[in-house]
């Protein structure tokens, strides 16, 4: 089979298709033939070889993709060869044709739903679940603002809180992005990209700030969201590109609370919930995931040079293979 290789740390360019053997199922392990792959912010960092995570030479990245089970190994019950299914990670890695999972990590892909959206879900699906409802703990009722709304965890987040009975407010930095959250359900749109947007904010909640903050740009944003926080308020940072100084009294007042967000940490228990509730989503319609650009798997160094690139309001990047 195909699968893209990376033999040293680098740029996009270290990025190469290659001609590898078929993956062969162990016990409890199972060979996907993969049909779409997620492509994630999170898989141009390893590439660097400066992230914390750093896997062993040669690999192949890539948790996320949306295929059919070619085969099972001994003790499988879950699963069998010919189910759609999508997966959130993998031991030889989804940018390539065929790819080995343990079976605990490969999830049922409801009909209607494509093999792209699919490979949509795993990691941008994933972190929002997290971030909303493990960290942050947002509940019905409550006013949520997901700050970064555009993208891939953005519109998963979106989703997620309309769905649940959230006011959901979303800020994008193009008019088109916030169209795009306005679709995915937001009560209202603002764009960070402009002067005096959070002061917009506190009109639209009468002054009283919101519940939860999604974060997805951490560094620019934080000192600013602690102001805008309601009593009792939670900002879960999911993304963040550098460091920022914060007046610790803004939080302290309000006795509001910064939660880290890592989809690494999830439990296994957390992760039975979490994919229970986003395959339940998916079945009812209330989860939709957005495709953007679908990029053949032979370009996957042209998909990891523009995911950097961050502008929301395209959708979901995926590997067509
Ligand atoms: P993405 O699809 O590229 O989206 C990036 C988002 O950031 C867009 O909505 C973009 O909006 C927005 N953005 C740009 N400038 C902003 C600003 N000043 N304020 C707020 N948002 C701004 O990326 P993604 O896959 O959603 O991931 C987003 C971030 O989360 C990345 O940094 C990623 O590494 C991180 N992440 C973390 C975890 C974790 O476990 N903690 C998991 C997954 C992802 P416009 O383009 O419309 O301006």
């Amino acid at each position: 089979m195909k699968a893209i290789r990376v033999h040293e740390f680098g740029g996009p360019e270290v990025l190469k298709l290659e001609e590898v053997p078929d993956p062969q199922p162990g016990p409890g392990q199972v060979v996907v033939r993969v049909h779409a792959v997620g492509v994630n912010p999170v898989e141009a960092y390893i590439r660097t070889g400066t992230y914390a995570a750093k896997p062993n030479l040669p690999y192949t990245p890539g948790g996320d993709s949306g295929g059919v089970v070619l085969a099972v190994g001994p003790g499988v019950k879950r699963l069998k060869a010919g189910d759609r299914v999508y997966t959130t990670a993998s031991l030889t890695g989804t940018y390539a044709e065929q790819a080995l999972c343990d079976e605990a990590k490969v999830q049922r892909l409801p009909d209607h739903v494509s093999f792209e959206q699919g490979a949509a879900m795993g990691i941008p699906y994933g972190t929002a679940y997290r971030g909303l409802f493990q960290r942050a703990e947002a509940k019905p009722a409550e006013t949520v603002l997901v700050h970064g709304a555009s993208g891939g965890v953005g519109t998963a987040a979106v989703q997620l809180a309309r769905a649940a009975g959230m006011v959901v407010i979303g800020t994008a930095g193009s008019e088109d992005g916030m169209k795009l959250v306005m679709e995915q359900g937001a009560h209202h749109a603002l764009n960070h990209a402009t002067e005096g947007y959070l002061d917009e904010l506190m009109k639209l909640t009468e002054g009283r700030g919101v519940d939860v903050i999604i974060e997805l740009l951490a560094n620019k944003n934080l000192a600013r969201d602690l102001t805008v926080l309601a009593r009792k308020g939670r900002v879960a940072v999911i993304g963040n590109r550098g460091t920022i100084e914060i007046n610790p009294r803004d939080a302290m007042s309000r006795e509001a609370d910064i939660r880290g967000v890592t989809l690494m940490n999830t439990s296994d228990a957390e992760y039975k919930e979490m994919h229970a509730a986003l395959i339940a989503g998916l079945e009812s319609g209330a989860l939709h995931p957005v495709i953007g650009e679908r990029i053949p798997l032979a370009e996957a160094a042209r998909a990891h040079a523009e995911i950097m690139r961050a502008s929301g309001a395209r959708g979901k990047m995926v590997l067509v293979a």
